[in-house]
Formats: structure tokens, C-alpha cells, sequence
């Protein structure tokens, strides 16, 4: 019997991978301690553990900062994650020194998880709820120049922010070793070796545990006509101009539609509804999506997972730029198609090209078969009850960083090299634009260097024999 601290941001699309987890730890007789909020008392206890509630530790935010959250902000979302953390800082001294937990199961942004396992010493296993992250997963995200340019502002305040952490004794290497993956820290990812983007830098501290649910159920797509499901997450879902279009699009097709449409939003602001249609502040959507023909998703990590379950294709609708890599690689594998033009006409024909091709059906079932041969949640409660772990294995991450740094020097000294030569040939303002135009390939290049080292030590990886 173990005695396991279980944390988690309150989050739904984070929360809900680990309940399945956790059902199983506490039906093994592990003692499960779930330090989470109001929200999700309700689900949490369900899994049988001990729900403990955090509330009180969350700061009032202003109407700007709630805003922030909103719209997904990452430098808001870390300032808020490290107040937290302080808030939380004596709470978590009494609970880790009077439970004494064998085992921290944190999810991997929750800050005040991940700080006070290192704090206490504690064995941790991080749930990662998206792909496995560190800066190849982070490249294939291709973040907005704003996006960009948010971070870099951002980052003085945010490390103003942590440097509040060190007088508590809370230690970290940076800011990046907070919300990136690491090879050595053991890691539940809720996806397959197949699906994960650069799987083969990834050590085996990484369990691809495959989509967490708690169903059993199969798909099964026989039903008279096809059914098109469409939500849109459970984060940015206020959206009754979309679901006003999607409404317009299928009103007169011979198709039934489901909506989920999340809690915020007035269902009798969409006005009278066609015959076809349901539309619901939130369903059962395991067993929606074990008879959906299409999905029309937001592209969260947890709804293409549970649609590739079961062997749902899907229209891609990402909102952030986290979604848009997941539906980068639904693409891929050749399971979804990307809704460009989100008007009436637009919609329905994304969903009629899912519908009239079998191929999005047939690479959407062979992933559900891949899915379901992973480890499951069986596999991450052996792993978490396990940790912590050791790997024998060369640390491909570092090495690439290696190669990484050295390719970055050279590219710098021919940099040099080339302005020391045209500092006597060329006017002063043809230096400067070759400089600017050095600074700013350099970002590409780095790109395309880092690929390039990828595929050759992928390669390498795949002709090492796996030991016995
Ligand atoms: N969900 C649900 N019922 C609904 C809509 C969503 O149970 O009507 C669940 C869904 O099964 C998934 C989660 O909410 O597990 C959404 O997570 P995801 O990562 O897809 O998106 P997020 O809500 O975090 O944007």
C-alpha cells in the first residue's frame, strides 16, 4: 500500500486524464490524497480517493487577469501558478510532513505539485495531459509572433515572481524546468508511442500510457443516418456564433447533430432549434463519440485522444496554438481535415469530405486499435507506484542539446568571421543589414539544424538493439 499526493491546476482537461489513474491506485488500496478545488469534488470523489479542498487558496484575480486566463495567457497562467504555490506554501508543509506521502502524482504545470516533491524529497511522477513537451514538441507547436512577443514581455514579471519562491526553500533549475519535460523526471503521458510527436528523444522515464477514460465501451457507427458531434472544449466554449453556424449548416442535411456547448452559454439564445439537432450544456462524451460519425473540435489533447478512442475522424477547429499541434498531427495520420473557412458552407463541407472518404474513418480505427494496446491506466498506476524509476539509456535530450550548442557556435563564428570581412569591403549600413539579417536566420537555421540532429539520432535509436 502506498500513500500517494495527487495534484492538479483546476483544470478539467487536466483533472480528467488522472481520475481513471487514481480509481485504479485507490482500488489497489494505495492511501490517495487529491488536493484539488470545489469544482471537481464531485468527480474526484467518485474515484474514491480523499478529496482535499484547495479553494481558499486561490488569489482574487482582477477583471484583466481573469481575462488573461481566458485567453489561455502563459506568462498570466505562470504568475498565477506560483501565487498559488506561496499561498498554498504552510498548508503543504503540515500535509507532506504529517501524510507523508511515498509518491507525488502532479499534473505537469501544477507548480505547487511538482515544487514541493523536490521540496520534501518526495518520488514524483508528472501527468503530462498533451504531448510529452520539451523544445522539439515545443518547435512542432509553432507559436504566434504575438504569442512570441507575450512571452518575452512577460518574462520579467514572471521571474520577478519566482524569485518569491526561493526564500521558501522551493528549488528549481528555471523557469523552463518547470513546464518543460525533462528525460529524467518519470512522466505519464496519455498517448501512444505512435501518436507522440519526436517520440524517439524521449527516455523511458516516459510511460505513453494511451487515452486515460474510464469507459469500456466499443465503438459502434451503425445508426440510420450520421451523427456529427461538435464541442468546442470546456475552456473556450462561449461561442453562439459558431454554434448559430453550425446550426445553419446541417439544419436541412440528412444528419443528426449533437452540441455541447459548455455551461456559460443561454441554449435558448440560439433560438428555435431544427428537429435534427440536441444541443447540451455538457454530455457523456465517451459515449457520444463511440457512435459519432465526425467530430467538430476545439483539438484539446483530451477530445481528440477520446475521439481517436473511438475511431471518431474529425474536423480540426484549434483555438491556441497547443491545439493547433494536435491537430497538426491528427493530419498526419491522416484522421481529421482542417475547418478553413468556419462559415455554414464551410462547415458542412468539411464534415460532408470526412464523410464521403473512408479513409479518415479507417486511420481514425486503426489509431483506436493502437490506443487500446497501450499500457492504459493499469500500466501508469504500476509505474507511479513503482517510481522512482532508473534508465540505462544514453540521454538523447542532452545530446542533442550538445550538438545543438556546437552547431550554434559555428554558425556564430562564420557569423564573425564573414562581418570581419565585409568590415573592410562594404559601407558601414550593409554591415548592419547583413548583421540584422545574420540575428534573424539564425532562428530557422536553429530550427532546421535541431531537425536535422533529431533524425540522426532517432535513426541511431531505431538500429540500437533494445536490451533484454
Ligand atoms: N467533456 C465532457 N463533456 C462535454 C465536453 C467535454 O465530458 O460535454 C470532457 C471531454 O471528455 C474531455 C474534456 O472535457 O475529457 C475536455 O478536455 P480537452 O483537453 O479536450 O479540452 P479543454 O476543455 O481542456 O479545452
Amino acid at each position: 500500500m502506498k500513500r500517494v499526493a495527487v495534484f492538479c491546476i483546476p483544470a478539467h482537461g487536466h483533472t480528467n486524464p488522472m481520475l481513471p489513474v487514481v480509481r485504479e491506485l485507490v482500488s489497489r488500496g494505495d492511501d490517495v490524497r487529491f488536493y484539488s478545488f470545489d469544482e471537481f469534488r464531485e468527480k474526484i470523489e467518485k474515484t474514491g480517493a480523499a478529496f482535499v479542498s484547495c479553494d481558499t487558496y486561490l488569489p482574487s484575480l482582477t477583471a484583466q487577469q481573469e481575462a488573461n486566463l481566458k485567453k489561455v495567457s502563459t506568462t498570466e497562467m505562470t504568475i498565477q501558478d506560483i501565487r498559488i504555490t506561496l499561498a498554498m506554501n504552510d498548508f503543504l508543509q503540515k500535509e507532506f510532513t504529517s501524510f507523508l506521502p511515498d509518491v507525488v502524482f502532479t499534473d505537469s504545470v501544477c507548480f505547487w505539485g511538482k515544487l514541493n516533491a523536490w521540496k520534501y524529497h518526495v518520488p514524483m511522477v508528472v501527468s503530462t495531459s498533451t504531448f510529452a513537451f520539451n523544445q522539439l514538441t515545443s518547435q512542432y507547436m509553432k507559436s504566434s509572433p504575438a504569442e512570441i512577443a507575450g512571452l518575452i514581455f512577460g518574462l520579467p514579471k514572471v521571474s520577478r515572481e519566482l524569485e518569491k519562491l526561493k526564500p521558501y526553500g522551493y528549488q528549481y533549475k528555471s523557469l523552463f524546468s518547470l513546464i518543460q519535460s525533462d528525460n529524467e523526471t518519470d512522466s505519464v503521458v496519455y498517448t501512444s508511442k505512435k501518436f507522440q510527436p519526436y517520440v524517439e528523444i524521449f527516455s523511458d522515464h516516459y510511460l505513453f500510457a494511451g487515452p486515460s477514460v474510464f469507459s469500456k465501451v466499443l465503438p459502434d457507427k451503425h445508426h440510420p443516418r450520421p451523427l456529427v458531434y461538435i464541442s468546442l472544449g470546456t475552456v473556450i466554449n462561449d461561442r453562439p456564433d459558431f454554434y448559430t453556424k453550425c446550426i445553419e449548416a446541417f439544419r436541412n442535411e440528412e444528419v443528426d447533430v449533437i452540441i455541447s456547448c459548455g455551461k456559460t452559454l443561454d441554449i435558448a439564445s440560439l433560438g428555435t432549434l431544427p428537429e435534427n439537432f440536441k444541443v447540451l450544456p455538457s454530455v457523456d462524451q465517451l459515449e457520444v463519440l463511440s457512435r459519432a460519425d465526425v467530430f467538430i473540435t476545439h483539438c484539446g489533447m483530451n477530445s481528440v485522444s477520446e475521439s481517436l478512442y473511438m475511431a471518431t475522424p474529425m474536423v480540426l477547429y484549434p483555438q491556441t496554438n497547443e491545439q493547433a499541434a494536435v491537430a497538426r498531427r491528427v493530419r498526419e495520420i491522416g484522421a481529421g481535415t482542417d475547418l478553413r473557412d468556419d462559415s455554414a458552407d464551410g462547415i458542412r463541407k468539411a464534415v460532408r469530405t470526412i464523410l464521403d472518404a473512408p479513409s479518415f474513418a479507417e486511420a481514425a480505427s486503426q489509431c483506436s486499435d493502437d490506443f487500446r494496446s497501450c499500457p492504459g491506466t493499469a500500466g501508469a498506476a504500476d509505474f507511479i507506484e513503482s517510481a522512482p524509476h532508473r534508465s540505462s539509456e544514453e540521454d538523447l535530450l542532452k545530446k542533442l542539446n550538445r550538438m545543438n550548442t556546437a552547431g550554434q557556435i559555428l554558425y556564430n563564428l562564420a557569423v564573425i568571421l564573414i562581418a570581419l570581412f565585409l568590415f573592410r569591403q562594404v559601407s558601414p549600413r550593409y554591415l548592419w543589414i547583413y548583421i540584422v539579417l545574420a540575428v534573424l536566420l539564425s532562428f530557422p537555421f536553429k530550427n532546421l539544424l535541431q531537425n536535422a540532429f533529431y533524425k540522426k539520432l532517432a535513426k541511431s535509436k531505431q538500429k540500437t538493439p533494445i536490451p533484454s
